[in-house]
């Protein structure tokens, strides 16, 4: 039995009942067998499966190229919430939420160890945790804390709800609260901590662990700032614009190739659909600008020996705005330029 609650009958009937008979299905690699399970089902009732075996990075990441070049009525995209607000090609978003609460409830038994001495917590959880948000906030209630969850906003559909790259709703409580924790991974939790100065926790229900993220912060920010550095040495730099339909950000990558030759230097957009180390390394270029997705400069850095630079990194590199502006603020992840 899966892990995951799939309604088999509802995604049959969407497609159905809108006449799709051809739909490619579109799943992260860990949702794979799952996706295989939903592929046997809807062929089963007459419609057609293409399984997509390329990248699923988020929401964000629809594959509606390949659905095209195949000329395909339609995509089951798996694993994540609603990102884009129109769809290229009608899209059905199975979140794949968990079914069993019990890792959820082992970890809260933890929390209250681990923050001790807080009271007024901002909670978020990834959308697979979300149907046991109320229960969860009742645990903390029961251990004398007072959590507070942010209302849905903009890419992030649900009450609770953080992204990788979008935690708004929970950076407007930084009044109120003492302390955040995220519940999902590291990586989610990094996001966050990356944008405020109050004391940031990730909890992953899996690994029963909870993650004080201040020294990951600071040795993270540590290393930016080295490659910020290294940026303003550099005289090619390439500016990432991705083909992704949630990341395709045109006219971010024009103006910021434009600030960039204005401060003397050589710059080219270079399009990518996912970001691989070995092409970029190849690239004539000494350093590159993401528009793409905001984490891949956080995440992908280490691998990669030229500087791979934030927006709001670049603004710091051309001196329009100081470092000590941006950091552990909402802005540091801003997938913008200012003028
Ligand atoms: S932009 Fe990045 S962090 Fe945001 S949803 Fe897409 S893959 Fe996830």
């Amino acid at each position: 039995m899966s892990g995951y609650r799939i309604d088999l009958e509802e995604v049959g009937e969407w497609a159905k009942s809108r006449g799709f008979r051809r739909v490619l299905i579109q799943a992260p690699p860990g949702l794979w067998p799952e996706a295989a399970r939903v592929s046997e089902f809807l062929e089963k009732n007459g419609i057609e499966v293409i399984i997509h075996g390329g990248s699923c990075w988020g929401g964000c990441d629809v594959a509606y190229l390949e659905a095209k070049s195949l000329r395909l009525d339609a995509i089951i995209h798996m694993g994540h919430s609603r990102f884009l607000e129109r769809d290229e090609v009608p899209t059905y978003y199975l979140e794949c939420r968990y079914m069993d609460p019990e890792p959820l409830r082992s970890l809260l038994r933890k929390v209250g160890e681990r923050l001790d001495g807080f009271r007024s917590i901002g909670v978020g959880l990834t959308v697979q945790w979300l149907d046991f948000l109320d229960e969860f906030l009742t645990g903390l209630r029961n251990l004398g804390f007072e959590p507070h969850v942010g209302e849905p906003m903009g890419v992030l559909r649900y009450r609770g709800q953080v992204l990788g790259c979008s935690y708004h709703p929970l950076l407007g409580l930084e009044e109120v609260v003492d302390c955040y924790l995220v519940v999902g991974s590291v990586f989610h939790g990094l996001g966050l901590a990356l944008q405020t100065s109050k004391p940031t926790y990730a909890g992953d229900p899996h690994t029963q662990k909870i993650v004080k993220l201040e020294e990951r912060v600071r040795n993270l920010l540590k290393s930016r700032y080295g490659h910020i550095q290294g940026f303003k040495r550099a005289r090619r730099i390439g500016v990432l614009l991705s083909v992704k339909p949630g990341q395709r950000r045109v006219k971010l990558a024009m103006k910021l190739k434009k600030l960039i030759e204005e401060a003397d230097k050589v710059s080219e957009v270079v399009v990518v659909d996912d970001v691989r180390e070995n092409y970029l390394q190849d690239l004539p270029h000494e350093a590159f600008v993401n528009t793409a997705c905001p984490r891949l400069s956080i995440e992908d850095q280490e691998r990669l020996r030229k500087p791979l630079l934030l927006p709001m990194e670049v603004a710091v590199a051309l001196d329009r705005v100081s470092w000590e502006e941006i950091i552990r603020t909402p802005r540091y992840m801003a997938m913008e330029i200012p003028l």
